[in-house]
Formats: C-alpha cells, sequence, structure tokens
C-alpha cells in the first residue's frame, strides 16, 4: 500500500502533493510523483519551481510536512491544492505564471 506525503502551509491552509513516500521503515528517504517510469521529483522543472516558490510565499509561515498516517494529515480538507484539480485548487501553470523567480536574470535584482 502506498503512503503519500504533503507538504502543507498550516498558517494559509496551501498544500503540495509531494507524492508516494519511499520510506525506510518509519523515515521518509524521498518523494515520487507519477509511475516507477516518470522521472525523480527533483528533475521536473516545473515541479521544482512550485515548490521553490511556496517557499517564497509562504516565508515565516509554519511548513510541515504531513505523511499520510499522521494525526494532520487530511487530503479531503478544504486546502487549496497546488496542481490539484477542485475548484478551489491552483494548477501548476497558474501558480507560476508571471513568476520572476523562473528566470532570475531577467529582473537583475
Ligand atoms: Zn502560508
Amino acid at each position: 500500500m502506498s503512503v503519500y506525503t504533503d507538504l502543507v502551509c498550516t498558517q494559509c491552509d496551501v498544500r503540495l502533493w509531494l507524492g508516494k513516500t519511499i520510506h525506510d521503515g518509519h523515515q521518509p528517504i524521498y518523494y515520487h510523483r507519477g509511475s516507477a517510469e516518470d522521472p525523480p521529483n527533483w528533475a521536473i522543472g516545473e515541479l521544482n519551481a512550485v515548490l521553490w516558490k511556496m517557499l517564497a510565499d509562504h516565508a515565516r509561515h509554519p511548513l510541515k510536512v504531513i505523511v499520510e498516517g499522521d494525526s494532520d494529515y487530511n487530503p479531503d480538507s478544504d486546502a487549496t491544492e497546488l496542481g490539484g484539480v477542485s475548484d478551489l485548487d491552483v494548477s501548476f501553470t497558474d501558480y507560476l505564471r508571471d513568476w520572476p523567480g523562473r528566470s532570475p536574470g531577467a529582473d537583475n535584482r
């Protein structure tokens, strides 16, 4: 049985599904979205950009990596899911639209 993990801003109720939890007993080793043939999460540029934008957007907020089975894991919550498909969610494309962090050389800060 697969165990899933979310990165959640518990202040804003925004979450990013990290995928299947690959673990060694109790401790996660890494997370994987998609099938075994899909690239590792770190190699998916759009996902990587979403993660970095989330870290910027939620600076100083309580970010928590919540593993399925933890008491606060709730995939059915009304949290806004980045990359989710419900009306409450935001697609990766919309989330990253006009984000200057995608090509920082272009804005020379
Ligand atoms: Zn936040």
